[in-house]
């Protein structure tokens, strides 16, 4: 058996008898069932998946059986390893039939298994897997041949319905709704949130579990998507466009292509540098309504705990503040359009993905802190304070801030450090943060005394 050479898809033909095919896994179906018309009361399980074994080839592969062989071969393995189909029957393709629900494929045939004639298992030839893998990230549409975010957004409805490739980065992944179906029946829905350099955040809903398990893997802000074939549809409740991963979707996970590897090091620029922050603003309330004051080591234990975006007052002091550093530490300056980093002698835009760099060039220029803040019981490290906050906070405004002379700065850093400051923050829980908690300055000031000494004694007594 190990013997038998594998056949490559581009050979396939139904002529072939007892052929054998290795390919990598690009994508996968959840299991289905259907009531079997010649055996009534009995259902018959499926799932279907597609096998790439050259840049250029790949096929799908429908298997069918009861619900123990279905369920056990569909558990067996996953999109991205490499697999053997020993003896599967090669059928032509049905435009009309099965293959409507299934990716578009360059080959002519689909394969078919069967417990009773074909074997599926996980392909243990090292050699093989070496070969195949590198093809998991090649898309399989022309790398070309994609819509940016900003191109669906500028279409807007004239896309509802239709089904085009996506090139986009995964900025944040939602959380696993379950649920019920009014036919008892039980599904899942994940929305993840994509961005690149033109629109910030841009909704893709999945609905199918071996999706979801795919996406749940994904680190944010640094994994770019190539999503072949994704519908888009207009919603009303949301107003505004969406993308869902469908039975014809397949999603290449960091694809080994040019654009993709500029949209990788903008999103990670990006993001490191705090670039994505601003738009995180938007759900803050007001300051006033804040009134629950916390010590440091209570937010960061309730950030542990609760896993969600929460606000809160402590009075620490500010253990950090680097005003006195290079001026490009304190204050920057970012491309308007794609919020890339850019240093104040450049006219222009340096990320070459930026759109219309050509129409003139625009920055914005912005305090952008970090700071830490340490009471009795520990430090909160990082935090950021970006402007509106820091100006309020520092009583000037960049532009005030770099004619400062390095005295002047040094002055008002003396102003802040060390002192019991009165700090409103946003908390957001962070899996990427070596801290695991991100902290956002909404407002801050000195503290009054009285005000200190009342408050910290209420948190000893509940201590
Ligand atoms: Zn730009």
């Amino acid at each position: 058996m190990a013997a038998q050479t594998c056949i490559s898809i581009s050979e396939l033909h139904p002529n072939f008898c007892h052929p054998k095919v290795a390919g990598v896994v690009i994508g996968k179906s959840d299991v289905r069932s259907f009531p079997d018309r010649k055996n009534i009361g009995v259902d018959r399980y499926t799932f279907g998946f597609t096998i790439r074994d050259s840049p250029n080839f790949f096929i799908n592969v429908t298997a069918w059986g009861n619900s123990g062989y279905i369920n056990g071969l569909s558990s067996s393995f996953n999109i991205g390893d490499c697999v053997n189909i020993q003896n599967p029957l090669v059928a032509s393709k049905d435009p009309e039939k099965a293959d409507k629900f299934s990716p578009e494929t360059p080959s002519l045939y689909r394969l078919m298994v069967m417990e009773a004639h074909s074997q599926v298992y996980v392909c243990a030839e090292m050699d093989t897997v070496d070969r195949m893998l590198p093809l998991i990230h090649l898309p399989v549409k022309d790398s070309r041949d994609f819509y940016s975010l900003g191109d669906i957004v500028a279409n807007g409805q004239k896309l509802n319905g239709s089904v085009i490739n996506i090139l986009a980065a995964v900025r944040w992944i939602g959380e696993l709704k379950q649920f019920t179906t009014s036919d008892g029946r039980k599904g899942q829905r994940l929305e993840v949130k994509l961005f690149d350099d033109s629109v910030p955040s841009f909704p893709l809903v999945c609905w199918d579990r071996e999706t979801i398990q795919l996406i749940q893997t994904l680190i944010p802000k640094e994994t770019v998507l190539f999503i072949a074939d994704a519908k888009i549809n207009f919603d009303s409740f949301r107003n505004g466009m969406t993308a869902t991963v469908n039975s014809k979707t397949i999603i290449t996970v960091n694809p080994d292509t040019r654009e993709a590897s500029l949209l990788f090091s903008y999103a990670k620029e990006v993001s490191e540098t705090g670039g994505l922050d601003e738009d995180e603003k938007t759900e803050d309330v007001p300051v006033e309504s804040i009134t629950d004051v916390y010590t440091v080591s209570q937010l960061k234990q309730k950030a542990q705990d609760d896993q969600d975006v929460f606000f809160g007052i402590t009075y620490s002091f500010i253990s950090k503040l680097d005003l006195d550093s290079s001026v490009s530490k304190v204050i920057r300056t970012r491309c308007t359009r794609c919020k890339f980093l850019v240093t104040e002698e450049m006219q222009s835009c340096s990320n070459p993905l930026c759109q219309g760099r050509d129409q003139g060039f625009s920055s914005t220029t912005a305090f952008d802190l970090l700071v830490d803040f340490t009471d009795h019981t520990g430090t909160l490290h990082t935090c950021s304070l970006k402007s509106p906050v820091a100006e309020k906070t520092l009583g000037c405004t960049t532009e005030e801030f770099t004619r400062l002379t390095d005295d002047e700065r040094t002055t008002m850093k003396w102003k802040f450090l060390l002192e019991r400051c009165k700090i409103y923050v946003k908390i957001l829980p962070s899996n990427t943060m070596r801290t695991k908690i991100r902290v956002v300055v909404l407002a801050c000031s000195l503290a009054d005394p009285g005000e200190v000494k009342q408050h910290m004694s209420a948190l000893q007594q509940r201590l």
